[in-house]
């Protein structure tokens, strides 16, 4: 099952002035930022109570986010559920239908398994699934 909005992704055009505006208005300064070199993005993610905000800036022009801002603009990007046991959601939403941009679960941003459902098969809604990935021992 879907456990919680994990975090809403937004994309933006440039990371610095994006950061600089939402460190006003969230008064606070991003816990952490990181390089996704396999997606060519740079995040910037913010702590709001149990759910995040990561800001999503293309780091060359032929990342995803890149093309996502041409085609439409700024704004949000994708809505990011936890779940308990990623590949089981796979198969259980693959079973009702819904189609998935890559078939297998893979390294994300912030230490977390993730997979990305099609927009079009959820309303035109990028659905991101992810699971904390534990660095060994149970759940440290
Ligand atoms: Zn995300």
């Amino acid at each position: 099952m879907l456990n919680k909005i994990e975090h809403i992704g937004i994309a933006v055009k440039n990371e610095n002035s994006a950061t600089a505006i939402f460190n006003a208005l969230f008064n606070q300064q991003p816990y952490k930022k990181e390089v996704v070199v396999s997606e060519n993005v740079n995040t910037v993610f913010y702590q709001i109570g149990d759910s995040k905000i990561e800001l999503l800036a293309a780091s060359s022009s032929d990342s995803a986010i890149a093309k996502f801002i041409d085609k439409r603009g700024e704004g949000i990007h994708h809505i990011a559920f936890a779940v308990d046991d990623i590949n089981t959601e796979i198969k259980r939403l693959k079973e009702s239908g819904f189609e998935f941009i890559s078939e297998e679960p893979k390294q994300g941003a912030d230490n977390k398994l993730i997979c990305f459902l099609h927009p079009k098969s959820s309303n035109g809604v990028l659905i991101e699934l992810c699971q904390e990935r534990y660095s060994g021992g149970f759940g440290v």
